[in-house]
């Protein structure tokens, strides 16, 4: 496998690199008091192509590819990772919609969201998170049209996304009878609640939603009725290349934050400990970033990734994690302190391991994978 990056994806990185150092990083912590990301970095991001970054051009992206994708996320990620999640959840949908949505879906929703508005990715409910067969929300028909009712939890943005796919019962128990709709964000009958005070990622607004009568026309399916799970499972399985990459960029950042004060302080980075430390976060860092690559260049040529995914996804978030404790142990009793961007990044971090599939989810997957081998 080819390790070696194009121009193309250089220059790509480069761009997301520069505007996180030069903006993010800058006021990551601002976000985080504020509770909000300000709409006009969303607009800044799309400017760059990054809202969209693997649709094609004639529906507004930047057709730059899976790879171009993952090192964007890890650079944006490291500036800030409350802008990162809406930038994975956004551009997961618009390929969602790319690739599963008619003509016209696609014309309405996928260059909006291109231009920097979001799209909210709404599966999880209050009983239903690793297991959506269990879910509860249903859509019936009424003539032509379709009536949803139910709620959904934990809906990353949900409160200021242009569009939202909305999973629903249409059919028989368990998985078989899921469907998969496009719900604008005037529809009537849609209630987003008050976002959700959260331990980290708290730029991010994370919300329930409820739906009650909510009448959608015929053509608010997306894919085939009956369809939604394997579209969920296809849509997760891109996405978590998306937050393997955010999880990197994260501790990427703890890692520089440590890195630069060991450089201050030449007397700590003289103890074999400190070394040590250092030593293991670069290799874990390292590693889970080939883990992404493979990954993401394995979606890019249209092979089989889902296994690689949950691989990268499940080294990359735990190892973030690690990672991310380390350069708190490196810093010491400083590094609590919450002047230090070292525990915000702590607490962003964590949630990386649970959404789009916890990590025992990914062992699942990946061991099923192994087995039917
Ligand atoms: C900040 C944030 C943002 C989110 N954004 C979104 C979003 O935009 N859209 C969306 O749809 N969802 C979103 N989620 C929901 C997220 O995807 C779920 O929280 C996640 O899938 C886990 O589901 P759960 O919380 O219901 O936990 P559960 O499924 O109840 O799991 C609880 C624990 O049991 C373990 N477990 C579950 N099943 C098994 C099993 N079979 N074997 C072994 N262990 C198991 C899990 O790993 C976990 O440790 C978000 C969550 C958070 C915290």
């Amino acid at each position: 496998m080819e390790l070696s990056l194009t121009p193309a994806q250089e220059a790509r990185r480069d761009a997301a690199r520069a505007f996180a150092e030069q903006v993010l990083s800058l006021r990551a912590a601002e976000f985080e008091r504020e509770e909000r990301v300000p709409q006009e970095i969303y607009s800044e991001l799309a400017e760059r192509g990054l809202m969209a970054v693997n649709l094609p051009e004639e529906l507004g992206g930047s057709d730059a590819g899976v790879v171009a994708y993952a090192l964007s996320m890890m650079e944006i990620a490291r500036g800030c990772a409350s802008t990162a999640v809406t930038m994975a959840v956004t551009n997961m949908v618009g390929e969602v919609i790319a690739r599963f949505g008619t003509e016209a879906q696609r014309a309405r929703y996928c260059p909006l969201l291109a231009a920097g508005r979001h799209g909210a990715f709404a599966l999880s409910e209050v009983d239903a998170g690793s297991d959506p067969g269990a879910m509860r929300t249903r859509a019936r028909r009424d003539g032509d049209d379709w009536i949803l009712d139910g709620t959904k939890q934990w809906i990353s943005h949900g409160d200021s996304s242009a569009v939202l796919v909305v999973w629903a019962r249409t059919g028989e128990d368990g998985p078989k009878g899921l469907s998969c709709f496009l719900v604008p964000e005037d529809a009537e009958g849609l209630v987003v609640d008050k976002h959700e005070d959260k331990m980290g990622l708290r730029g991010s607004h994370t919300c329930a939603l409820a739906f009650s009568d909510l009448r959608l026309p015929a053509d608010a399916l997306l894919g085939e009725q009956g369809a939604g799970f394997p579209i969920a499972m296809m849509a997760l399985d891109g996405g978590r290349i998306g937050i393997a990459s955010q999880a990197l960029g994260i501790a990427q950042a703890a890692h520089d934050f440590a890195l630069a004060y060991l450089k201050q302080c030449p007397e700590r980075a003289a103890e074999q400990d400190a070394q040590f430390l250092l030593a293991d976060m670069r290799t874990r860092l390292a590693a889970g970033r080939l883990l992404v690559l493979r990954a993401a260049l394995l979606k890019e040529r249209h092979q089989p990734f889902s296994r690689e995914a949950s691989m990268a996804k499940l080294y990359a978030t735990e190892g973030a994690f690690r990672v991310t404790q380390m350069a708190l142990s490196l810093v010491g009793a400083e590094a609590e302190s919450a002047r230090m961007p070292l525990e915000r990044h702590m607490r962003d971090v964590r949630v990386t391991r649970i959404y789009e599939g916890t990590s025992e989810v990914q062992r699942i997957v990946i061991a099923r994978h192994v087995l039917s081998a």
